[in-house]
């Protein structure tokens, strides 16, 4: 009785291993497969790109073509325009993201928008003109500089803008039109979300100058692990977007809103 009992026992003990070890074996696939699909993903991003579109709001014509290109835009809008409520809706519609594209007074005598930002004014000038701003262009999740070169590079208006970024939750990119920009310095010391334009994309409305650019910021995105291109709401631009995102995909750079830059 006692041999057949523990020969009985020994069975259960060998059923018992045998369904522990299939158990650890069927974790261990699990696991195997788990890792397989997420680790090389992670290792193979290249570099985070973001590209801007400048400039959305004097017409509707390129709405269509940006609608095509599947990956993040961040796209800037001007504001008070006939169609800047309108773009701005339809292209966070397109999922996109949206930043007030903040008109700002220039070194250079280009005609000016309305309300631009000039040196002489003051905060409460600036809080009514970013609030008036802010109601036609919905969505903003940050600002940027249309122009500006006169303004970025004065302290005391930089400063009243950048605290206003502060105040409203939002981001400041700074389009960088000049090098003597003090947005950088303010906004570290302001604390205030920040990210600065690495490469202009098309100041040739030329395809190949723009796909040269593309691939200019897609090896700065590669060496410094992001980039920023800033390009305008042109046929060119979108078009040339369009036709090299997806091998850049493809290749490991990961396409970001600039929220996903700014710190
Ligand atoms: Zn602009």
């Amino acid at each position: 009785m006692a041999f057949k009992a523990r020969k009985q026992m020994n069975r259960k003990l060998v059923i018992i291993s045998v369904l522990i070890l299939s158990f650890l074996v069927f974790v261990a696939v699990i696991l195997t497969a788990v890792h397989k699909r997420i680790l090389p993903k992670a290792a193979l991003i290249k570099g985070k790109i973001a590209i801007v579109i400048d400039d959305w709001g004097y017409n509707l014509s390129n709405l269509k073509d940006a609608g095509e290109i599947k990956q993040p835009l961040t796209c800037a809008v001007l504001p008070n325009l006939n169609n800047s409520a309108l773009v701005a809706r339809k292209l966070n519609s397109f999922g996109f993201e949206i930043i007030l594209h903040l008109p700002m007074e220039p070194k250079e005598k280009y005609r000016l928008e309305k309300n631009t930002i000039t040196t002489t004014m003051d905060a409460l000038r600036i809080r009514s003109i970013l609030d008036q701003d802010l109601a036609s262009v919905l969505f903003a999740k940050g600002i940027s500089n249309h122009m500006g070169s006169r303004i970025t590079e004065n302290s005391r208006v930089s400063a009243l803008i950048i605290s206003e970024v502060k105040r409203r939750k939002l981001y400041f990119l700074d389009s960088f039109v000049t090098a003597k920009s003090v947005c950088s310095l303010l906004a570290a010391k302001m604390k205030v979300r920040f990210a600065k334009r690495d490469i202009f994309l098309d100041n040739r409305d030329d395809p190949a100058y723009i796909k040269a650019q593309i691939f200019k910021l897609r090896d700065l995105a590669k060496k410094k692990g992001q980039a920023i291109g800033i390009g305008h709401d042109r046929r060119n631009t979108l078009a040339v977007l369009k036709e090299v995102i997806p091998q850049m995909v493809k290749d490991g750079y990961k396409f970001v809103f600039v929220s996903e830059i700014a710190k």
